[in-house]
């Protein structure tokens, strides 16, 4: 019964290896075409954090790294 147990761990192990390699290398494989390293990063008004240009918030020439970080930002001026 033992042995059946840790045979069935060890099944386990190797299909969630495989499962992450597999994964970890078509997600290298998908990101780089979207994130070219060309690509021009916009700081955050509030915050400063540098983000991608495509994901990046821009409202009136004015960048933000998230939704959050632009109401945030106008809420502080009014
Ligand atoms: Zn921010």
């Amino acid at each position: 019964m033992r042995t059946l147990i840790l045979f069935l761990l060890l099944l386990a192990g190797i299909y969630f290896a495989r499962r992450l390699l597999a994964r970890t290398s078509e997600g290298l494989r998908k990101r780089q075409p979207r994130h070219p390293a060309s690509e021009r990063m916009v700081a955050c008004a509030h915050c400063g954090l540098h983000v991608p240009e495509s994901e990046a918030v821009i409202v009136d020439g004015v960048g933000f790294c998230s939704p959050e970080h632009r109401r945030l930002h106008h809420d502080d001026r009014a």
